[in-house]
């Protein structure tokens, strides 16, 4: 399997190259020279593997450099570190399910690509015969950082980087990231928000200085952000996973279509369901859900992309992004491949913030997303909606696929990403269930479990006792030369 990129079609790299360099270097996304297929056969023996399994059997059709055998000890190390199962579904009513994919260490879905991440890179690593040490700059709206953290800390030849933006994560996200042990991670917050962060490291790819000090460093560059497709993979998993429950379970018959709805920022995850839907998974409709921050849903439904908006902090902060970078794979296809078109649409974005795809293209688009978006008030009245009607609490962000996928799931069975644990926004889903929130964020969550029963994980009531190791605050401008002093420290310590 081969990989292009979405800003120069002729290019040709191999799955490793892919994954260890993160960004194509001509600034775009890599992407499959051609997506494989998922035969009914394929699906049919899929029904009877367990979670690991299907994730590594969609990875081995994606990455032909690693057996199915070496990617399921890698899925099976990966997905061990979850509570149970790593993607179960839960249906509260006829038409209608969530499928939970926060039952990993840092109880957010990012835990599903980031706890195979590493493991992927190094195997990879391994087979490119590559030496050097890998160092992972990642932006976060909240939930990635500490994923990262988490699966890369102690990772040999690896050192991660984390800029989250100042006062933009929730409590326990940032108690998350800056309390993370470990010798190769470390921490800083942004003056500014999501999206100044990931314009700042996405610009240490292309800083020719910067992969010069790095290189006196033995050291290399490489993302973790949703734009690496080895990110990509495993959520395309889930999303075959998700149906073949539904065909296990007896709710559909092999061949009948789903819908899915996925709360949205940096279009990564509803990628992978689009992905997983062009190889083959019989997929309905994909709603994209947006918070107030509905930059997608606009272009949904007018084909122009603009950024001319104030951005907003939600409730639902690891959606608060003006620029989704992984809409680019997409525009890849819509656009037929064009890497030119694709490259004049983004070199437009960069310079006037704005760009229009033309009405035939749109009405493409609107062929494969329904959007929608969700007031603050909505999302917070779709949270007491599904306490008060079924007793099942979800967090912020599930809530706004809620309360913009509901509208389409009386047309067959929906699918609502459930992306984060209640835990993790306690304040948010606390206020939202009629209940007066503490000050003190343990206390929040501690009042949570009280009045819902829902358990709180030992990890993060363990979290407001442990120390916090990170604690700067730097502008984007310091942001590679303080990789750079990180790049000097790791080389120190080997
Ligand atoms: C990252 C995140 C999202 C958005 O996912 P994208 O892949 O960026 O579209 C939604 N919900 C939660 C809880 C997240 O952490």
């Amino acid at each position: 399997m081969l990989f292009t990129s979405t800003r120069n079609n002729k290019l040709r790299v191999k799955g490793s190259e892919a994954v260890l360099s993160g960004l194509a270097p001509d600034g775009g996304l890599f992407v499959p020279v051609e997506l494989p297929k998922l035969s009914k056969p394929d699906l049919e023996q899929m029904l009877e593997m367990d979670y690991p399994e299907r994730s590594a059997f969609i990875m081995s059709k994606l990455f032909d450099e690693l057996s199915f055998d070496e990617l399921k000890v890698i899925a099976r190390r990966a997905y061990s570190t979850f509570d149970g199962d790593p993607a179960p579904i839960v249906g509260i009513d006829e038409n209608v399910w969530f499928m939970e994919l926060y039952h990993g260490k840092t109880h957010a879905f990012k835990d599903m690509a980031l706890s195979v991440l590493p493991l992927l890179m190094t195997a990879l690593k391994e087979k490119a015969g590559q030496k050097e040490l890998c160092l992972i700059p990642v932006a976060t709206s909240g939930d990635t950082g500490k994923a990262a953290l988490e699966g890369f800390s102690g990772v040999e030849g690896t050192g991660v980087y984390v800029f989250y933006p100042d006062g933009g994560v929730s409590a326990t996200q940032r108690k998350q990231m800056v309390t993370t042990l470990g010798n190769n991670v470390c921490v800083s917050a942004i003056k500014g928000n999501f999206d100044d962060a990931q314009t700042a490291v996405k610009k240490c790819f292309t800083s020719i200085e910067l992969k010069e000090a790095l290189k006196e460093c033995g050291a290399k560059l490489t993302g973790a952000n949703s734009i690496n497709f080895g990110r990509l993979a495993p959520q395309i998993a889930y999303y075959v996973s998700g149906y073949l429950d539904l065909v296990g379970g007896e709710v559909i018959k092999m061949g009948e279509e789903i819908s899915y709805t996925v709360p949205t920022g940096n279009f990564g995850n509803i990628l992978a369901a689009y992905y997983a839907k062009k190889m083959g998974v019989p997929i309905k409709r994909l709603v994209c859900a947006s918070n107030e921050n509905n930059v997608l849903t606009e272009f949904i439904s007018t084909g122009v992309y603009s950024v001319d908006r104030p951005f907003l902090k939600t409730m639902s902060p690891s959606m608060d992004i003006l620029v989704s970078s992984n809409l680019e794979r997409f525009l890849f296809d819509l656009a037929g491949k064009d890497s030119m078109v694709v490259k004049g649409w983004m070199e437009e974005l960069k310079s006037t913030g704005r760009y229009d795809i033309g009405s035939e293209l749109a009405s493409k688009l609107k062929d494969e997303f329904t959007g929608g978006y969700a007031e603050e008030s909505e999302c917070v009245d779709a949270i007491g909606y599904l306490f008060d009607e079924y007793g099942y609490l979800v967090d912020p962000h599930t809530a706004v696929g809620y309360a913009v996928g509901s509208a389409y799931s009386d047309e067959g069975q929906m699918i609502f990403v459930s992306t984060a644990s209640p835990v993790k926004f306690a304040a948010s889903v606390l206020s939202s269930i009629g209940e007066s929130v503490p000050s003190d964020d343990k206390k929040a969550l501690l009042k949570l479990e009280k009045v819902t029963a829902f358990d709180i994980p030992q990890s993060v009531s363990d979290l407001f006792g442990m120390e916090e190791r990170f604690t700067s605050v730097i502008s984007t401008k310091e942001v590679q030369t303080k990789i750079v002093e990180f790049a000097k420290k790791l080389k120190s310590q080997q």
